[in-house]
C-alpha cells in the first residue's frame, strides 16, 4: 500500500539564520527512515512518466523501489547505469521542471522527491564497485574541459576501454561544479569523490592545461589522440553595457564565485580575496544570481539585493534556491533594471541607479518582454554590484582552431551525434548549447561518448 501523504518528506536543513553565516551545506540529506518513507510515496507507474523527464533516462521507479526495499546499494547501482554523477544531480538538477514535473503524484499534492532520493542513494556507491578491469580497445581520446560534459564523456569512454586524458585549464577539475556552484549547495568533497571514481576507471586528468594556448586541438591529434571531445563550457561573463561597470567593487558573478569557491576568498589569508563590502546588489534571476547573492551574504554583507527585470514567476533559478535565498534574508526587487553604477571620488561603487519595468508582449523566448516605466528611476545605495546576466563560450578555441565551425553566439556547431565539422572532433555541453544545465551537459557528454566509440570503430 503506497504512502498517500500529499507532501514530500521534508529535507532536514540548517536554520536560515545560522546557514547564512557559514559555507557548509544547507540541505543535510535524508536519513534512511526519511528515504524509505518518501520511497513509499512512489506508485511505481508502469508507463514511467518521470523517466521521460530525465535527460539521461535514469530508471526512476526501479531505484525508488530498491530504496523502499531498503536495498540502498542496489538503488545506487541502478542510477549509476545511466548517470555517472548522481550525488551532483541529486543536489543541483532542476527536478521541478524535469522528472518531478511529470510525476503523477504531483497532480494531487507534491511530486515524489526524486532528486532527494537520488542524492540519498548516491551515498551507497563505493569506488571499489567501479574498479572491475576493462579491456583496452587501443585508442587514445583527449577530453578538453573537466565539467559535467567532459567528465561524463570521459567516464563512458574509459568504461568502454578507451585510454582517456582530460585536459583542464584550472588547477582543479570539475568545471562549474567546483568554480561556480558554492560549497553550501554542492560540497567540493562530493565532486572530488565522483572524480576519484572516474580516475579509478583509468581516466587521467591533466590540470593547468589551457588548450588553445599550451597545445592546440591539432597538436593533440599530432600527439596520437584518435579523437577529441570539446567540453569547455560557457564561462565568459556578459556585462550590462551601462556606465560605471569598470568601477572598483563591480565583479562579474563568475569572478566573485570563482574567487570565493575555488580560491576560498572567505578564508583569512586567501591569495585572491574579495574587497570587503556592506551592501551588495546582484543583477539577474538565474541560479548564478542566487549563488552570488547567497555567497555575498555569507561574506558578511549587511544587505544583499537581487535586482531582476521580470517578476517572481519568471525567475529562472531552481525553486529551492529561490526559497532558500528568501529565507536567508536576500532582498528581491522584481520588475527592476539597472541603468547606471555611480562611483565616488576614488572610483569605488557608491550606488546603483535603477528603473522600474512592466511586462509587455512576449519576446522570442515566449516570456513577456520587460519595458521601462516612464519617470520611475530610483537609487540603491551599495558598495558592490555583481552582474549575473549570462555567460558565453570563451573565444580561445575558436581563435586557435580556424577550421572548426562556430555560430554567431560563439557556440561550436554540432550535429545530432555531437560531431563537429572537423573530423574526429566532437563537442557537447555549454560550449555547444550556450549556458544550460548540469544534466543537459552530462546527456551531451554521454551521447558524444557513444558517437566517439562509433567513430573509433570505423577509424
Ligand atoms: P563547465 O562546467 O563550464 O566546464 C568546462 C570546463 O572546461 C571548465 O572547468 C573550464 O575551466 C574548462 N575549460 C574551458 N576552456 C578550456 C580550455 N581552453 N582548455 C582546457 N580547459 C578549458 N546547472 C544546474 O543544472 N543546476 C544548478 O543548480 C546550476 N547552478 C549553476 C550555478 C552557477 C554559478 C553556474 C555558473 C552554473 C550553474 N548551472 C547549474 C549550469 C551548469 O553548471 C552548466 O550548465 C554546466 O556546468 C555545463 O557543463 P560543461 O561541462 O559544459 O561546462
Ligand atoms: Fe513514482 Fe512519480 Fe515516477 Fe510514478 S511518476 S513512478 S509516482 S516517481
Amino acid at each position: 500500500m503506497p504512502n498517500m501523504q500529499p507532501k514530500k518528506t521534508p529535507m532536514p536543513v540548517q536554520e536560515p539564520d545560522v546557514r547564512n553565516k557559514n559555507f557548509k551545506e544547507v540541505a543535510l540529506g535524508y536519513t534512511e527512515k526519511d528515504a524509505v518513507n518518501e520511497a513509499g510515496r512512489c506508485l511505481g507507474c508502469k508507463n514511467r512518466p518521470c523517466v521521460e523527464g530525465c535527460p539521461v533516462g535514469v530508471d526512476i521507479p526501479e531505484f525508488i523501489a530498491a530504496i523502499g526495499r531498503e536495498n540502498f546499494t542496489e538503488a545506487s547501482t541502478i542510477i549509476r547505469k545511466t548517470n555517472s554523477l548522481p550525488a551532483v544531480c541529486g543536489r543541483v538538477c532542476p527536478q521541478e521542471t524535469q522528472c518531478e514535473a511529470l510525476c503523477v503524484r504531483g497532480k494531487k499534492g507534491e511530486s515524489v522527491a526524486i532528486g532527494r532520493l537520488e542524492r540519498f542513494a548516491s551515498e551507497y556507491y563505493t569506488v571499489a564497485a567501479t574498479t572491475s578491469p576493462v579491456t583496452s580497445i587501443g585508442h587514445r581520446v583527449a577530453v578538453i574541459g573537466s565539467g559535467p560534459a567532459g567528465l561524463t564523456c570521459a567516464g563512458d569512454l574509459a568504461a568502454a576501454g578507451v585510454d582517456v586524458t582530460v585536459f583542464e585549464a584550472f588547477h582543479a577539475s570539475g568545471g562549474v561544479l567546483v568554480y561556480g556552484i558554492p560549497e553550501f549547495r554542492l560540497p567540493k568533497a562530493i565532486v572530488s569523490e565522483e572524480i576519484d571514481k572516474l580516475k579509478a576507471l583509468g581516466v587521467k586528468i591533466e590540470t593547468n592545461m589551457l588548450i588553445g594556448k599550451i597545445l592546440t586541438i591539432d597538436d593533440l591529434f599530432a600527439q596520437g589522440f584518435s579523437a577529441v571531445f570539446l567540453g569547455t563550457g560557457a564561462g565568459l561573463p556578459t556585462f550590462m553595457n551601462i556606465p560605471g561597470e569598470s568601477l572598483v567593487g563591480v565583479y562579474s558573478a563568475n569572478e566573485l564565485l570563482t574567487r570565493v569557491n575555488l580560491m576560498k576568498a572567505y578564508e583569512y589569508g586567501a591569495e585572491t580575496p574579495v574587497l570587503p563590502f556592506k551592501n551588495a546588489v546582484v543583477i539577474g534571476g538565474g541560479n548564478v544570481a542566487m549563488d552570488a547573492a547567497r555567497c555575498a551574504k555569507r561574506l558578511g554583507a549587511d544587505s544583499v539585493t537581487i535586482v531582476y527585470r521580470r517578476g517572481e514567476a519568471e525567475l529562472p533559478a531552481r525553486l529551492e534556491e529561490i526559497h532558500h535565498a528568501m529565507e536567508e534574508g536576500i532582498i528581491f526587487k522584481f520588475l527592476t533594471a539597472p541603468v547606471e553604477i555611480i562611483g565616488d571620488e576614488n572610483f569605488r561603487v557608491k550606488s546603483l541607479v535603477c528603473e522600474e519595468m512592466e511586462l509587455g508582449e512576449p519576446d522570442k523566448s515566449g516570456r513577456r518582454r520587460p519595458v521601462p516605466k516612464p519617470n520611475s528611476r530610483f537609487t540603491i545605495e551599495c558598495d558592490c554590484v555583481i552582474p549575473a546576466i549570462g555567460t558565453s563560450p570563451n573565444p580561445l578555441i575558436m581563435r586557435t582552431t580556424p577550421d572548426l565551425e562556430f555560430d554567431r553566439r560563439g557556440c561550436v556547431v554540432i550535429d545530432e551525434t555531437c560531431a563537429t565539422n572537423k573530423k574526429g572532433v566532437f563537442a557537447g555541453g555549454d560550449i555547444s548549447s550556450g549556458a544550460a544545465t548540469v544534466i543537459l551537459a552530462m546527456g551531451a557528454g554521454k551521447l558524444a561518448a557513444a558517437s566517439i566509440l562509433e567513430f573509433l570503430r570505423n577509424a
